[in-house]
C-alpha cells in the first residue's frame, strides 16, 4: 500500500482551508518542542504563522529519555494548542505516545505524530490505522528505510491512507549531533513510495546553527515539507531548547527555504 506502485501518483494530505500537505507546496510545521504555557504557545502560534507557517507543532505527551524531564502538560496541553489554532488559524500536530490516549488526543490534534520511539510499536500503529485522522509517522532512530514504510504499511492495511513520513536523523557513531541527518532517504522514499516526506533538521542536527543549513538541503533534495522547533526563549525551553530556533532565526530559514523550493 505504500509503494509507488500501488498508487503511480502523489498522496496529498488535505486538512482543509487550503493546508496540504505533500505538494505543490512546501510544508511547515513548526512551534515548540513542548508546549509549556498558554503564553508560550500562543506567542509562538504567532511567529510561525507570521513567519508562513501552515501547522504548529507542540508536544503535550513528552516520550523523554529521563523520568525525571519535564513529561509534558497532557490534555492541558493540547487544549493551549487547540486554543492558539483558535487564535491563528494554524492546523495543530502533536505525539500519541500511548493507546489509552487516543481518544484526548484525537480529539484536539488535526495530525497524530508518531514518535521515533513509537515507531515499531505495532499495536498502537494498528489502533491508528483504524482513525480517521492524518498520521505522520517519524522513522525510528535506528529504523532502516524498509522498517519505516513496513511501519506505515501497519497504518494503511488498517484502513488509514493518510500518512505522512518524517525523517529525523538516525543515531550514528558521532557525538557531534545529535543524530546523524538521513537526506539521503528523502528522495530514496520518493521513489519508492507515494507517501509525502517531511524533513525535521531539529532532531536531525540538536543544534540550533545547523538547523537552517539542514532545511536548505532537505529542500534542495525534495522534501515536502519540514518541521522544526521554535521558542521564543529556547534557553529557558523546557524541552530541546539547543536545537530550536528564535524568531528571527526561524524567519530567516523560511526565506530561504521558500527561496529553494521556489527555484525547484
Ligand atoms: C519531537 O518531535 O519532539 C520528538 C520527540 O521527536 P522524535 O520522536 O523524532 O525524537
Ligand atoms: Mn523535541
Amino acid at each position: 500500500l505504500t509503494s509507488w506502485n500501488f498508487k503511480q501518483q502523489k498522496t496529498v494530505i488535505d486538512l482543509g482551508d487550503g493546508v496540504k500537505v505533500g505538494g505543490p507546496e512546501l510544508t511547515v510545521m513548526a512551534g515548540p518542542c513542548s508546549v509549556e504555557s498558554r503564553e508560550q504557545i500562543i506567542e509562538t502560534a504567532k511567529i510561525v504563522k507570521a513567519g508562513g507557517a501552515k501547522i504548529l507543532r507542540g508536544g503535550a505527551f513528552k516520550p523523554r529519555t529521563s523520568p525525571y524531564s519535564f513529561q509534558g502538560l497532557g490534555e492541558e496541553g493540547l487544549k493551549l494548542m487547540a486554543e492558539a489554532r483558535e487564535e491563528t488559524g494554524l492546523k495543530i500536530v502533536t505525539e500519541l505516545m500511548d493507546i489509552e490516549h487516543i481518544d484526548v488526543v484525537c480529539k484536539y490534534t488535526d495530525i497524530i505524530q508518531i514518535g521515533a520511539r513509537n515507531m515499531k510499536n505495532y499495536s498502537l500503529l494498528k489502533e491508528i490505522g483504524k482513525l480517521d485522522k492524518p498520521v505522520m509517522l517519524k522513522r525510528g532512530m535506528a529504523a532502516t528505510i524498509k522498517e519505516w514504510l513496513l511501519a506505515a504499511e501497519y497504518v494503511m492495511n488498517n484502513g488509514n491512507h493518510n500518512v505522512i513520513l518524517c525523517e529525523r536523523g538516525v543515531r550514528t557513531f558521532g557525538e557531534e549531533t545529535r543524530n546523524t541527518m538521513d537526506l539521503s532517504s528523502i528522495p530514496l522514499v520518493q521513489q519508492l513510495s507515494h507517501l509525502p516526506v517531511i524533513a525535521d533538521p531539529s532532531h536531525g542536527t540538536g543544534r540550533w546553527e545547523l538547523v537552517t543549513p539542514v532545511a536548505r538541503a532537505a529542500v534542495a533534495v525534495g522534501a515536502d515539507g519540514i518541521m522544526v522547533e521554535v521558542h521564543p526563549d529556547p534557553q529557558n525551553a523546557l524541552s530541546d531548547g539547543p536545537q530550536s530556533l528564535k524568531p528571527k532565526n526561524f524567519q530567516l530559514m523560511m526565506d530561504e527555504i521558500n527561496a529553494i523550493s521556489e527555484s525547484l
